[in-house]
């Protein structure tokens, strides 16, 4: 079997909630349940697709080395990615990159741009001189449709946030990583730019072969972006594939649920049940302790789905699904 870009094998994560000094006061709530799915080695675009709260931004940091998992585990071309980072972060960091969700956080309010991907260069030794580091900024700025001679010279603030995150892409353009974890990418951006900044996800995987995990709630761009889609229900996988074919015909209620949700431009056309896609609260409501997580909001549930948990089975064509439909 060839060998895989980046592999989770059964990962799970916990986490102690609740206050007091007391221990029995705390809870231990599972953000992630034995998840395991892979991406191959090639120019890719995984969607790791789910609500808030079903787990997928701890996904994003632990592969990015900013948590390790409670058990399992997380491999980079074979390697366990926490003992990359302990051995040589740089190094890791040269391989695989974040797009955060608000990039105005992650930028040091004091330093302008120019500085920012200065270090940049200067911390992966992408350029050897003055002259170069320039030239290396401009063509960046350039190739993601940003004017190196209007920016240059801001602070972070001075500029959009649809101009930060492309500055973000700049960023990605200068380290060339083989990976992209690019974590609800475009949910704090205009609506005129995300179309923008999806093409750009695009052309970096065919014309520079970078590979991206693009995490979202929306399913609608991942139809458009992803080579196959992996869909996330309260901490557990419960279903994934090519993408044509989740979307086409999708198996798992939760799936069906996502995919009647949205949003059809044809005012004949009404939409199934609306998910919230936002509320914790909604979640935590819905969330079923025992047997399958989906219990409590599935059409389909019987008696065996509230005691027992479906495991992922694969049906055939790369197709895995948890339910006990199947
Ligand atoms: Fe619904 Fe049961 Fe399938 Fe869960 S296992 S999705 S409750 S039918």
């Amino acid at each position: 079997m060839d060998q895989s870009l980046l592999e989770l094998r059964n990962v799970s994560r916990e986490f102690r909630i609740g206050g007091g000094l007391g221990l029995l006061s705390r809870k231990i709530i599972k953000a992630i349940d034995a998840v395991s799915f892979s991406m191959p080695d090639k120019p890719w675009i995984t969607a790791l697709i789910g609500e808030s709260g079903s787990g997928k931004t701890t996904i994003a940091r632990m592969i990015l080395g900013l948590l390790e998992p409670t058990s399992g585990e997380i491999l980079y071309k074979g390697k366990n990615v926490n003992e990359w980072i302990k051995r040589n972060k740089i190094e890791y960091l040269k391989e695989v990159q974040p797009i955060f969700q608000d990039p105005y956080s992650i930028y040091n309010p004091f330093y302008k741009i120019d500085r920012v991907l200065e270090i940049i260069i200067k911390k992966f030794k992408l350029a050897s001189g003055r002259d170069e580091t320039r030239d290396l900024i401009v063509k960046a700025m350039e190739d993601i449709g940003l004017r190196p001679e209007d920016l240059l010279g801001r602070y972070p603030h001075q500029l959009s946030g649809g101009e930060r995150q492309r500055f973000m892409l700049t960023r990605i353009l200068l380290i060339r990583p083989k990976l992209i974890v690019a974590d609800e990418p475009i949910s704090m951006i205009d609506v005129s730019l995300r179309a923008i900044f999806l093409e750009h996800l695009l052309s970096f995987k065919e014309k520079h072969s970078i590979s991206c995990l693009y995490i979202s709630h929306d399913l609608h761009t991942a139809s458009y972006l992803a080579d196959n889609i992996v869909i996330l229900c309260y901490g557990r996988v419960v279903e994934d594939g090519p993408k044509d074919q989740i979307i086409e015909n999708p198996l798992h209620p939760y799936t069906k649920l996502l995919i009647s949700s949205i949003p059809v431009p044809d005012p004949k056309v009404r939409w199934a049940e609306r998910i919230d896609l936002t509320s914790i609260e909604s979640i935590k409501k819905f969330r079923a302790e025992k047997g399958c997580v989906f219990s409590g909001r599935c059409p389909n549930a019987t008696e065996n789905c509230l005691s027992e948990t479906p495991q992922l089975k694969n049906i055939g064509s790369n197709r895995r699904v948890a339910c006990h439909l199947y």
